[in-house]
């Protein structure tokens, strides 16, 4: 799923690599997503986001008069293929989503319009990605201006991070996961209808960071090399074939290709989450974007800067690791390999992992 080996298939089909190759398919789905999945996810912080919620039915008149507002207008423009009243009329969904008003209140007519009026679609991608990058680039904090500036680096107006924005995109729901990045398509998966609106700014800019983090790119071939890691697969599918009567090359190769899957699972997880808890940090301090309970907890949030400096990276690493099981299958489920994995993991509670291009400032 994020990082597939659909490219070889056809080579490789009818070969007994094609199976071990299938087979690895699957670690590759259970190494990453054992970790994404785990990683910040929300079920259990539902219960923090009661006194909020409860905050935000105050002003219930008005919203219900904006809703009424939406859907009238989603209805006069359901068949329309005048693409500026709809980007105008997705802009006002934007800003109500965004205003704490979940997005499924409004109804089919607004924005799952994949079979009816694909311009709604459109418009939304275009409209939500715009807006999240505007606001972003309207920060006044040092860091996120930083964090736009390496941002304008690497992608102009023209060249965009792939972005697939929808309600119900099957990669996630699959995993049971709101967004995600594809690590194989370079692609942001999102759905907005998942996601509170509180954390959208914290989520959207996650997986922006996964589309600017060089070192996934890097991981993805090696974890994916297209000679060794078959070979390496097949040989060491069989228990009585012990590690060191691996050739030398594969030999050297075993700890690259272990180490390329933690940082396409785990610490590529770690790498986004410190950038995004310094943006966040300053944007929910400065009131521009709204506080998650469960984020806060995640990574210390105190209003003591140096304090949250000082200590936020390892809360990110302890977390994440503690919540991240190993993957046991295929060859992974060798003790030998099991160790390797924990002694990277172990090595880096100490020695946190390098962030890589992501270092900008
Ligand atoms: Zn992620």
């Amino acid at each position: 799923m994020m990082l597939s080996f659909n490219n070889y298939n056809s080579m490789l089909k009818n070969s007994q690599t094609y199976f071990t190759v299938r087979k690895m398919c699957l670690v590759v789905l259970l190494f990453l997503f054992a970790y994404q999945q785990t990683s910040f996810s929300q079920e259990r912080d539902d219960i923090n986001q009661f006194p909020k919620l409860l905050l935000n039915q105050n002003s219930k008149s008005d919203q219900d008069n904006n809703t009424d507002l939406i859907i009238k207008e989603c209805h006069q423009l359901a068949q329309s293929k005048n693409y500026d009243l709809i980007l105008a009329l997705v802009g006002k969904i934007y800003n109500y989503y965004l205003k704490n008003n979940n997005l499924n209140e409004l109804d089919q007519h607004c924005l799952n319009l994949k079979d009816k009026n694909r311009y709604f679609e459109y418009a939304t991608q275009s409209v939500f990605y715009e807006k999240s990058i505007a606001k972003l680039r309207e920060s006044k904090n040092p860091y996120t201006i930083k964090f736009m500036n390496f941002f304008n680096s690497k992608f102009s107006d023209y060249e965009k991070p792939l972005f697939h924005m929808s309600k119900g995109i099957a990669d996630l729901d699959t995993l049971k996961i709101d967004a995600g990045f594809h690590r194989e398509k370079n692609l942001i998966l999102i759905d907005p209808f998942k996601i509170k609106p509180n954390e959208w700014m914290l989520k959207f800019t996650h997986e922006l960071v996964h589309a600017l983090d060089d070192r996934l790119h890097e991981a993805s071939k090696v974890f994916g090399d297209t000679t060794l890691t078959p070979k390496l697969i097949s040989l060491l599918e069989n228990p009585y074939y012990s590690i060191e009567t691996l050739s030398p090359e594969l030999q050297e190769f075993l700890p690259h290709w272990i180490y390329a899957g933690l940082d396409l699972g785990l610490f590529g997880e770690y790498r986004a989450w410190v950038i995004v808890a310094q943006i966040y940090y300053e944007e929910v301090s400065s009131q521009n974007w709204q506080p998650v309970d469960w984020f806060n907890e995640r990574i210390g949030y105190t209003i003591n800067q140096d304090q949250f400096k000082n200590t936020f990276r390892a809360n990110i690493y302890y977390y994440l690791n503690s919540h991240s099981p190993n993957p046991e299958i295929g060859i992974l489920t060798r003790p030998e390999l099991q160790k390797k994995i924990n002694d990277f993991r172990n090595d880096s509670k100490a020695n946190l992992p390098p962030l890589y291009n992501l270092e900008f400032n």
